[in-house]
């Protein structure tokens, strides 16, 4: 459905920059340098940039916060930086707040502002890093909640036919840290905006070990969604590489998913095996469980290792290049194909 959008270009709004570094723009503070750079501000620059056949031609980059990409060091491209400012609650029912934000709003920011006007929903995913407009492309989740759970709807420039549509929950094919915008509309599409549903029947999402603990600890019985979202901070302070000090980009491996028979045959083997049972039968594995029996916690390749406290994460020991970062999570790759027959998928993005 095309919305209301302007879609009148304006020549004036595509000045360039040219040979910008990106160390700064991304999490793991990789040196790359781009060719062509474009902070977007409005949509008109995106009209204006499909309207230029020299810039339609060039390779695209869509940059957010840079916390789940992993750089090349020259990137040859069109990089548009998602700088779209601005939330509101559009509407509400008897069941929900429909709240939505700008793409180039911080994620974490937007996540206290919802807590704060009393909005609950998404308190299991505070402190991820990085933009509203990146939280769909992977369905960002944490704690047993993904974004699917409270998604109601984006907006989305099209460069291949210069509309703005409006997506719904189907149209996205969410899946496990996996969406269209990861797969065919990759680069093709450009999240304006998203709009969440915020049940306004609440309860709180405490299946992971760690929070009920912390909260017990904190000797909090009925907590609310502030609650939640205190001890999900604090856990995440503790466990997770802060980028601002060593540069990561979260979980480098999704958890693999295997059948309950090879289950069984792994926990023969490895009585110690983390296991998931999923909705399905399968199993959902610990990655990073794997990744430390393989011998690989706290080990370096390069200027590339692997988090001493997290062997999910990978991180910049200092000027780490993308092909050490690829060549690590490779030979990690390997080596947990070849102990446990099992193949760990990556889920950053590679450009
Ligand atoms: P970027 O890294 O800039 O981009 C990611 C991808 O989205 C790229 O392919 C980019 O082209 C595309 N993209 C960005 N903006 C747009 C847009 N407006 N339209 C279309 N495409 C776009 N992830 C989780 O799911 N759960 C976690 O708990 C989690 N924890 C993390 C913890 C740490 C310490 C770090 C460093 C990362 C973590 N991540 C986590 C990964 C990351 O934070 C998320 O994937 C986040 O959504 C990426 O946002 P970003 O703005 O930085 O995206
Ligand atoms: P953890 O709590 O040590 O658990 C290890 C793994 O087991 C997690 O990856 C999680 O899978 C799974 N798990 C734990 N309890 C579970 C339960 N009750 N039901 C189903 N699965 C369970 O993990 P962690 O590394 O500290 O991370 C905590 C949460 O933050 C996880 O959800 C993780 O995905 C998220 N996180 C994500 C990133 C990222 O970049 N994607 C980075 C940091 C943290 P899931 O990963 O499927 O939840």
């Amino acid at each position: 459905m095309p919305s209301s959008y302007n879609l009148q270009p304006m020549k004036n709004l595509i000045s360039l920059f040219h040979d910008v570094s990106l160390q700064k723009l991304n999490t793991f503070g990789i040196a790359a340098q781009a060719t062509h750079f474009l902070p977007v501000v409005e949509l008109a620059q995106l009209t204006a940039i499909r309207n230029d056949l020299s810039l339609t031609k060039l390779p695209r980059l869509i940059l957010g916060g840079g916390s789940n990409l992993v750089l090349s060091d020259q990137i040859d491209a069109l990089v548009l930086q998602m700088c779209l400012q601005g939330k509101k609650m559009l509407s509400e029912d008897t069941e929900f707040y429909y709240v939505q934000a700008a793409a180039g709003e911080n994620w974490h920011d937007f996540v206290m502002w919802t807590l704060h006007q009393g909005w609950s929903g998404l308190e299991n995913l505070s402190l991820i890093p990085g933009t509203i407009g990146a939280a769909p492309v992977q369905n960002i989740g944490a704690y047993g909640v993904e974004i699917q759970d409270v998604f109601h709807q984006l907006e989305a420039f099209d460069f291949e036919t210069g509309e703005v549509v409006v997506m719904d929950k189907a149209a996205c094919s969410f899946a496990y840290r996996d969406s269209v915008f990861k797969q065919h509309l990759r680069d093709r599409m450009v999240i304006l905006n998203v709009t969440f549903a915020l049940p306004k029947l609440w309860q709180a999402k405490l299946a992971y070990a760690d929070v009920a603990k912390w909260l017990e600890q904190a000797k909090i019985l009925q907590p609310d969604a502030k609650d939640v979202s205190d001890a999900i901070i604090a856990i995440r302070q503790a466990k997770l590489p802060d980028p601002r000090v060593i540069g990561n980009v979260g979980s480098f491996f999704k958890n693999p998913v295997v059948s309950a028979l090879q289950r069984y045959s792994l926990l023969e083997r490895y009585p110690g095996l983390v296991s998931y049972l999923q909705t399905d039968g399968k199993f959902k594995l610990a990655a990073g469980w794997l990744i430390e029996q393989a011998g690989w916690k706290g080990r370096n390749l390069g200027a590339a290792g692997v988090y001493e406290k997290q062997a999910l994460v990978l991180v910049n020991r200092g000027n780490a290049t993308g092909a050490e970062v690829r060549a690590l999570a490779q030979q990690i790759r390997a080596d947990v194909l070849s102990k446990f027959g099992v193949e760990l998928d990556i889920e950053p993005n590679f450009f």
